[in-house]
């Protein structure tokens, strides 16, 4: 008879992340930080799983994750099915596992949560498929039809490879264009690699490979292939480009030099590491610098966490707002805390300070948050506050805004007056081209991974019933 399982499970092993290396050894690498979990560990933390009737954190999951189940089939060691059910939903489960901001998705509406310490489904997720990938999974299509159509791809960011995973299964033809050397997008060339290693990307490449996706890297659309040609090449196109402007700040001084470009510090770096020549995006090396960096996001934690490891001499976060309400993941910022970044809260940048046009200082001004008419609380300067930082480097990190390439409009894909593209047909993700398809950053605006391949998966579904729709004979085939 098969055991009953042990639904007081969470009060005999309480919430435990996986380990992290040592400060020392972590401050000075770039390698995740977090430690593989063992099978015991994930088992124990599996465990504690309540399996609610209605499990908020499906609900909360963009994907839909069929979280609790999973957790039962790790649990039980039953590895490769745990994986199989979280490619159901999940175009890249163990990225999610890694850099989804879980503290406000899935394990903030855990029902353990308040009181006991939510499951640590995250980590369990990346368990699951680091595990199963390392035994040999890979996704079985041996039940696929194959269908005479051809999708166009632009953008192999998660979006992008979203889209691929379910043409894949679907038995469409895929070739994905993208303008770096390796897949990933803002995967592999924003986010560093002490949350999210290149190597996660090129297994996942493999993976995608094996699977019948074609990349074409290196291949930028508008300069080495033109859309219109691209739209002759295949029945229909997927774009998944994401969001490059950077949301620009104005304080006196800032053409007096000392600025490092958040995306281009970051992009950098990766090149450095892995030895890739980058056209455009040069070593930026803050070792021995004063840095602040003012922002309070995820682009903002990766930047002060990225000198850090340079061996700058002291680096400072300036956000404007308090801690509660910045707006990326809080166990980036704890972790930044721990590794030794030093917050500004309440903080208002007022000008630069440079002597022999060098970079000294940021002039700032302390704030109080006033709350008016239900909105989001405002930063009010208190008058007499200001106070000079010492900097001798300066990294504006205050997000992206929409990059719509002109070519887009030459080809029939309207975009919205601040450049996101807009939606006017019938299906979700179709584009003013009806034969045009697009979804992640570029229509929603900067957000997460996970709300990237939600969209781009239901985006997939829509290219399918437009083929079908505009095909019909070949429907059966
Ligand atoms: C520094 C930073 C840190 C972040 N940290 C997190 C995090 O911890 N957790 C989280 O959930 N989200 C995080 N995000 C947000 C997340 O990375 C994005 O929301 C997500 O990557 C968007 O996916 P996408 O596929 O729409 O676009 P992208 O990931 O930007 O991919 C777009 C791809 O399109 C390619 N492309 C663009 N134009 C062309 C062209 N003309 N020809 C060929 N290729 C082209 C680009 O090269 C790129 O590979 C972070 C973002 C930044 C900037
Ligand atoms: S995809 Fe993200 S939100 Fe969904 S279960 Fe995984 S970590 Fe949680």
């Amino acid at each position: 008879m098969a055991q009953k399982p042990d639904v007081f499970a969470f009060l005999e092993h309480p919430r435990q992340d996986p380990d992290v290396y040592p400060l020392k050894i972590r401050k000075t690498e770039f390698r995740e930080i977090y430690k593989p979990m063992t099978a015991e560990e994930a088992s124990g933390q599996a465990e504690r799983c309540l399996d609610c009737g209605n499990p908020y954190c499906e609900w909360k999951c963009p994907v839909h994750n069929y979280i609790p189940n999973w957790l039962k089939l790790a649990e039980a060691g039953r590895i490769m099915e745990a994986a199989d059910l979280c490619h159901e939903t999940n175009s890249l489960p163990e990225v999610c596992g890694r850099i989804c901001p879980q503290d406000r998705l899935c394990e903030q509406a855990c029902t353990l949560q308040t009181g006991f310490g939510a499951v640590t489904i995250g980590a369990i997720e990346r368990y699951i498929v680091d595990e199963a990938l390392k035994q040999g999974w890979r996704p079985d299509l041996s039940r696929v039809r194959t269908k005479p159509w051809s999708v166009g791809i632009v953008g192999a960011g998660p979006a992008g490879l979203a889209c691929a995973d379910i043409m894949t299964r679907n038995g469409i033809s895929v070739t994905v264009y993208d303008r770096y050397p390796e897949i990933g997008g803002l995967l592999s060339f924003g986010i560093p690699d002490f949350k999210l290693e290149l190597q996660v990307m090129r297994r996942r490449r493999e993976v995608l490979e094996g699977a019948g996706v074609h990349f074409k890297l290196n291949c930028e659309i508008g300069r080495d292939i033109q859309a219109n040609e691209l739209q002759k090449m295949h029945d229909a196109l997927f774009f998944g480009l994401g969001t490059y402007t950077p949301v620009e700040a104005s304080l006196p001084g800032m053409d007096k030099g000392g600025i490092v470009p958040a995306m281009e510090y970051l992009i950098g770096q990766t090149g450095h590491l892995y030895g890739m020549d980058l056209p455009g995006y040069e070593h930026i090396d803050l070792k021995g610098e004063d840095v602040l960096v003012l922002g309070g996001g995820d682009t903002a934690m990766d930047c002060v966490r990225t000198a850090l490891r340079q061996g700058a001499a002291s680096v400072h976060c300036v956000y404007r707002r308090d801690q509660q309400n910045m707006p990326g993941s809080q166990r980036e910022v704890n972790h930044a805390m721990k590794e030794g970044v030093r917050f500004e809260f309440n903080s208002q940048p007022l000008r630069l300070i440079h002597e022999d046009r060098k970079l000294v200082g940021l002039e700032i001004a302390k704030t109080r948050l006033v709350t008016s008419g239900g909105g989001r609380a405002r930063p009010e300067i208190i008058s007499g506050s200001e106070q000079v930082l010492p900097a001798s480097a300066l990294i504006f990190a205050f997000g992206y805004r929409p990059s719509p390439p002109q070519w887009l409009q030459d080809i029939g894909v309207d975009t919205d007056e601040g450049g996101l593209v807009s939606m006017k047909q019938r299906l979700p993700g179709q584009t003013s081209n009806p034969a045009i398809f697009a979804a992640g950053d570029m229509v929603r605006g900067s957000d997460l991974v996970v709300t990237a391949i939600a969209d781009a998966r239901e985006t997939a579904q829509s290219i399918i019933q437009y083929l079908e729709m505009a095909q019909p004979q070949l429907k059966r085939a």
